[in-house]
């Protein structure tokens, strides 16, 4: 392999993954930021056990952990009765069960703990302001193409470049991502505006008919993170704030008076259209391949899309480490973490579908969940334990 830069389109918490990765291997990096400052926008996020032994390979478990909060139990809740469905303590269980915890961490922080450690190796630079707007490459160079009309020349290029990936356009070529009629909302308050009634030290998620609400703490329950998800024909059109507000006073009206009064504190200017991709087998084509949202983009379902976007880095870096070129490292790459990464977007929709579900279906759905803490448990060991523990050959290549 050439020992020219290997270019990275995306320094969001994928790209910058891929970039320490390779660049701990001691190879050169160039992450092309289409941003002036990269990952400053951020809510919350949580994290499975899964992405500890990747965070080990990345040398940031410390780091990361100086900046998460582990919490109490995951909790789910029947969102018109307020009921717990299912509680799963985080230390004594998940973190019992699975060898490594269960966390969540402001966005921002993950990110900076990437960046600082990207900035500590000189074989890594980071580069602002440079939107990939196109690529090209023959048999021995990338040469990508930015919205200013730059060109950039490097060994491979990486599209770590999100939902609408330029890169993914010229290879995979499937268009816009869909739209599946949810929007969502998403605020950050000062943990003491936290109402009476709320359990402030628990991941949680109340569900109800087409809507549900994420709340957890963060930076040492100084913060409070609530996201508030739903159904609504108007997903793709642009709204104001009085639109919105109306708009979830209508949908949320059956909900809990818990839910209820964290949705009365929401920021309600801003929302996201909620879409994902179809899974594909192939995301490489040479010296080009994709990793994280641009590769197989899911749903929030298993709040995975940012550990699989991890996973993706370390696997990929150790694909370049064993094979002889590139096109051969991609493809044994694209090869080890496709199953996986369809299964996510796959059970993922119809999770979904399931969380959302109306009538009978929803009282099916949640008597799915009435298990024991063991049994759930048991249900999410394939996500769960990881790639570097489950014997796939994905585990081999990252193990060694
Ligand atoms: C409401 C919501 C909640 C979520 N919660 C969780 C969660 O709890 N846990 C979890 O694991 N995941 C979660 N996710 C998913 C997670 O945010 C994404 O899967 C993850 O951020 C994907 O990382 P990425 O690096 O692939 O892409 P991104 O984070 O989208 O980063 C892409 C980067 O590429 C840059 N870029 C784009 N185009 C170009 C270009 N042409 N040139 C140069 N740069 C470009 C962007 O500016 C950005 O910095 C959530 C998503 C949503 C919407």
């Amino acid at each position: 392999m050439s020992d020219d830069a290997i270019l990275i389109a995306g320094g969001g918490l994928g790209g910058l993954a891929a970039a320490l990765a390779l660049g701990r291997q001691g190879r050169r990096v160039r992450v092309l930021e289409q941003t002036a400052e990269h990952g400053v926008i951020g809510y919350g996020i949580q994290l499975g056990p899964n992405v500890f032994p990747m965070f080990e390979r990345l040398g940031i478990v410390d780091t990361v952990l100086a900046q998460s909060i582990l919490p109490r139990a995951c909790v789910l809740f029947d969102a018109l009765t307020g009921e717990e469905v299912t509680r799963i303590p985080g230390e004594q269980v998940l973190r019992a069960r699975f060898g490594h915890p269960y966390i969540v961490i402001h966005r921002v922080d993950l990110h900076g703990v990437l960046m600082d450690a990207c900035k500590a190796l000189a074989n890594i630079t980071l580069e602002p302001l440079t939107s990939v707007a196109s690529f090209d490459q023959d048999d021995a160079r990338v040469i990508v193409t930015t919205d200013d009309g730059r060109r950039i020349e490097g060994a491979a290029l990486i599209g770590a470049d999100g939902l609408r990936s330029v890169v993914r356009a010229k290879i995979v070529n499937d268009g816009e991502p869909k739209p599946i009629g949810y929007v969502a909302h998403r605020t950050i308050l000062p943990f003491d505006r936290v109402p009476g009634g709320v359990q402030g030290d628990i991941s949680a998620l109340w569900i109800g008919p087409g809507f549900h609400l994420v709340h957890y703490p963060l930076r040492d329950s100084t913060l409070f993170n609530i996201v508030a998800v739903f159904r609504t024909g108007t997903f793709g059109a642009k709204g104001d704030l009085d639109f919105h507000a109306a708009e979830v006073e209508r949908t949320y009206r059956t909900a809990h008076p818990v839910m209820k009064s964290l949705l009365s504190l929401m920021d309600l200017n801003r929302r996201w259209m909620i879409a994902d991709r179809d899974p594909v087998r192939h995301w490489s084509e040479g010296r080009v391949t994709l990793l994280g949202d641009a590769a197989h983009a899911a749903l929030q379902t298993f709040a995975q899309g940012a550990c699989m976007a991890i996973e993706d880095a370390v696997t990929l870096a150790a694909c370049v480490e064993q094979e002889r070129d590139f096109a051969a490292a991609f493809h044994s790459y694209e090869k080890t973490r496709f199953v996986r990464t369809a299964r996510i977007q796959l059970e993922g929709r119809s999770m979904w579908d399931g969380y959302h579900a109306d009538g009978i279906e929803r009282d099916v759905w949640l008597s799915r969940f009435h298990r024991s803490e063991r049994e759930i448990c048991e249900c999410l060991a394939w996500l769960y334990e990881g790639i570097v523990r489950s014997g796939a050959s994905a585990a081999r290549k990252v193990a060694q």
